[in-house]
This record gives C-alpha cells, structure tokens and sequence, in this order.
C-alpha cells in the first residue's frame, strides 16, 4: 500500500500523528506539502510567516533526504494538487492532522471528495492539540464555556498516552529515486514572496533548541511571565502554530518538571486547547461575538484613533512600545496583547473586529481561534466573561509590569531618558511624543455604558 501524508500545520516529522499513522499502514510514504494559493493570494507580499514556513519546509526536505526521500512540494489549489499526485503515485490513502478552522474543513472536505473520484481517500488525525471538539465536556455532556472548569475536567481526563510521542517508521519513507514526480521546494521568490529577517529560528531544530532553552527557565516561568521586558515566556507560539513543535512535547516537558512554574505554563497550553475547542463547537465567533447580545453595539471609534493605534502613536507609552514592537517583529508579549486590546475596544472604543484583523495580519504566530479567543476575552464578548466588565488601566499597567520603563524605553527612543516614574505618563515632560488621544477615565465609563446596555442579560 502506497501513502502520502499531507503536511499542514504540522511541519515536522517527529511526534506526528498522521506521519506516524501512514508509516504503519502503508509500504510506502512520501510526504507533501502545497502552499495554498488560497490562502497566500490575499496577503502581502512581505508577510513573515511565508519566510518562516519557507525555512521550516526547507529543513523539513533536508530532513527527509537525509533518510533517502525527500519532500513533494507544489503551489496551487490543494484540492487540485492533492488529486494529481494520488493519480501520478498510486496513493491509495493520504493522511493528514485536523485543522478545525472553518477553510480548512471546507478544503479538506472537497480534497476528500475529490480524493474518492480518483480512487484514494483522505484519513485525519488529531494532532494538533491534546484534547479536541467533543473530548471534554460538562457534566451535560456539552462543550465547556468557561475556562477554569475545562481546565480542571481536561487535566482530571488526562492519561499517559495522551502525551506519548507519536512514532512512525522511517523504514517506510519512499526512496526519492523511485518517485516519477519532479515537484520540489521552489524558491521564496517564484511564490512571490520577499525574503524577512526573523527573530526567530525557524524548523524542528528552531523549535527544540527555544524550548531547550526555555526550559532551563521553566520554573520561574510564573513569577516572570507578566513582564514584556524580561524573557520570562517561551516563545513557542510560532513553532506551535506552525507545528514545527508537538503539543505533546511541551506537555510531557511541563509534566516532568513538575514545578510550580511548570504547572502555570502547562495552564496556559490547556489555554490553547480551550480556544481551539471553542472555534470547533462554536465556529460563529469567527463572524460575530461569542455571545450575540454584543454584537448589538455600535462601537463609536473613529478610523483616525484606529490608525494612532495601529501605529502606536496613541500617547500611552505602553500600548505605543506594544504596537511599535508588533509592527517590527511580528510579535507581543501575551500582557501586551491584553492591554493593547483593552485599549482599542475600552478606551478608544472601536469594535474589537477591526484590532483582531489587525492582530492577522501581523502576528507571526497568528492563529484564529486563539486570536479570536484573545480579542473575545479582551472586549467582554466571548466565553469566560465576568459579571463585571474588564477594563484595564493603561497606566497602572505600565507601571505594575513594566515597573522600571524597560520595555517602554526599548521601543520609543523620545522616553529613554525619562525617570522610572514619568516614563509611564511623560506628559508635561519635555519630549517629542504625541498627546494622548483620549482619557481613560472618561473612556472607561462609556465603555461601560456601551457593555452594559448591550448585554443587559448578563448582569
Ligand atoms: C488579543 C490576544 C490575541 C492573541 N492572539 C494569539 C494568536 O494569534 N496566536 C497565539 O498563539 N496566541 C495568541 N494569544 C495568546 C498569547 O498571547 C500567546 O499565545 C503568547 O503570548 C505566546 O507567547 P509564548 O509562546 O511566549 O507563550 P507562553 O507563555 O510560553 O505559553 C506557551 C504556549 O501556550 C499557548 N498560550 C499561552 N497563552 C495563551 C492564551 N492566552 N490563549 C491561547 N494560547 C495560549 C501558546 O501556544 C504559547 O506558545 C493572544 C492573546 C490575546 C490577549
């Protein structure tokens, strides 16, 4: 039996579900990857994230020529491409992980159909999280809608081989002289895309030497966590989305150490479970507010404040450092995010949907359903909110995380030489930094009163 197991978002080939899944069913495995023009037609032709899969497919090929076989790859629409190599190779299965976003389950549904025509058939596999859609529910038997019970019914549900690694038998990897087809990586260019420097390694070898690293950190994680102007997170995320890194690693790697540090980390990648969970069970979050009543508000932000934040020129130093960091690295610090959301939804008043785009467009580990998770959180709209709305003070944020200005002055050179106290607020200070566009106090209120008539059940 022949396979070809179609790599997604899971650029690796350790500790991989479908890759270890056809290596035990089949003679022969190639694996291939297609950069979807679907997918990539709309976006810019600078994006990093086509940098960082580029890299990752390259050492991905290296890899599987070094064990005598090597990577089919084309460009173009899969549910075409998927057809002609199962013709070309006599694949009789193609085996791929799940991806619960709404595209990809459209894509994967017409790939299978086509699939059946030419006389092969799709096999899926869960991979990508720990637990998926309907593994952990209430006591109902429904999807959770809060966090911190999910956590606790996900960590009681969780069993050794949940977190074992997925092993595949290299034995069975198609020898590269026997495969008649020519398509190999292209080069970023003929994608038609411009090369990015990354301040990130990228592939399984970026991804293991980062949480090696990371890991030497690990127990402190909880007490450094909050803090953009430490290194006191991983920076996984982009090796997660991307799948350069198995989520069954960073599990088993939180579970053995054991600390407390550890536990706090392996809280937040039950995080990354529960948003993955909420995209599959509830794929309306993608168009609208997890609880519709809030879709009602017309959020009464104008695009000029939009643009001030955008660029981070809105006169909060920390939300300005925030934004200036995104749009030069393709990255923020998790407290960051937070605190930047909070600000366009609660202080500058625009709809949250215009800041989730934004955030699209340029995380590098942008990934929908934690994205949208983030930014439901953030604007009281989605699963986990409180009776009371959730407003954060920019200021007090600054000063509580970023206690001595590190990051603050990293990012806007003007406030470099300010005191630890006034680099929070350098207003009235003599610096060429802009005016704040609105005030907190004020804004804070109308966003109450916007929350509140909108979600007047609620309360
Ligand atoms: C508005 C907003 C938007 C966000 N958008 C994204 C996004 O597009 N992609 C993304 O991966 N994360 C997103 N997050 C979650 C979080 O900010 C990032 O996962 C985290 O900052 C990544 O840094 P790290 O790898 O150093 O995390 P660590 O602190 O080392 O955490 C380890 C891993 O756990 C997961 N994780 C951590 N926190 C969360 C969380 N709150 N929700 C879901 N998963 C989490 C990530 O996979 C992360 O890599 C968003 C959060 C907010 C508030």
């Amino acid at each position: 039996m022949n396979a070809l197991c179609w790599v997604r978002r899971d650029l690796r080939l350790e500790d991989h579900a479908a890759f270890s899944a056809a290596t035990e069913a089949a003679d022969r495995v190639v694996v291939g990857f297609v950069f979807d023009t679907r997918i990539l037609d709309p976006l810019p032709r600078d994006d990093r994230r086509i940098t960082f899969i580029h890299r990752s497919i390259e050492e991905l090929d290296a890899r599987l020529k070094e064990r005598g076989s090597r990577l089919l790859v084309a460009v173009g629409d899969p549910i075409d491409i998927l057809p002609r190599w199962v013709s070309a190779l006599g694949i009789d299965a193609v085996y791929a992980n799940h991806d619960d976003e709404p595209y990809a389950q459209q894509r994967d549904d017409e790939v299978a159909r086509n699939l059946k025509v030419a006389g092969s058939r799709l096999e899926t596999f869960k991979d990508h999280v720990i637990f998926e859609r309907r593994e952990v529910l209430n006591q109902a038997g429904e999807p959770f809608r809060v966090y911190t019970p999910y956590s606790r019914a996900w960590r009681a549900r969780l069993q050794i081989d949940d977190v074992n690694p997925r092993v595949a038998d290299e034995d069975r990897l198609w020898p590269s002289d026997q495969l008649p087809l020519g398509d190999a990586l292209p080069p970023l260019e003929a994608i038609g895309f411009a090369e990015r420097d990354l301040w990130l390694e990228s592939g399984t070898s970026g991804a293991k030497s980062r949480l090696s690293d990371f890991t030497k950190s690990l127990d402190a994680y909880g007490k450094n966590r909050d803090f953009p102007g430490l290194e006191g997170t991983s920076g996984l995320s982009v090796h997660l989305r991307f799948g350069t890194l198995s989520i069954r690693e960073c599990v088993r790697t939180a579970l053995r150490h054991g600390s407390s540090g550890a536990d706090t980390w392996l809280s937040e990648l039950i995080w990354r479970d529960f948003y993955q969970m909420i995209l599959a069970n509830f794929p309306h979050v993608v168009d609208g507010a997890f609880k519709s009543e809030f879709d009602r508000i017309d959020w009464p932000g104008t695009e000029a404040h939009f643009k001030r934040w955008c660029e981070g020129t809105t006169g909060y130093p920390l939300v300005d450092a925030a934004m200036q960091c995104l749009n030069a690295t393709g990255w923020m610090h998790n407290r960051l995010r937070m605190v930047a959301a909070s600000f366009l939804v609660k202080d500058l008043l625009v709809d949250w949907r215009h800041g989730e785009a934004y955030f699209a467009e340029k995380l590098l580990d942008f990934d929908l359903a934690s994205n949208n998770g983030g930014w439901q959180w953030c604007a009281s709209t989605g699963v986990d909110a409180q009776p009371t709305y959730r407003i954060f003070n920019p200021i007090l944020q600054s000063r509580k995380f970023d206690p001595d200005g590190t990051f603050i002055r990293r990012w806007i050179p003007e406030l470099r030489h300010l005191s630890n106290d006034e680099v929070h607020w350098p207003h009235g200070c003599m610096v060429d930094y802009p005016h704040p566009v609105v005030e907190h106090g004020k804004q804070r209120e109308l966003a109450l009163a916007l929350l509140r008539s909108a979600g007047q059940a609620d309360q």
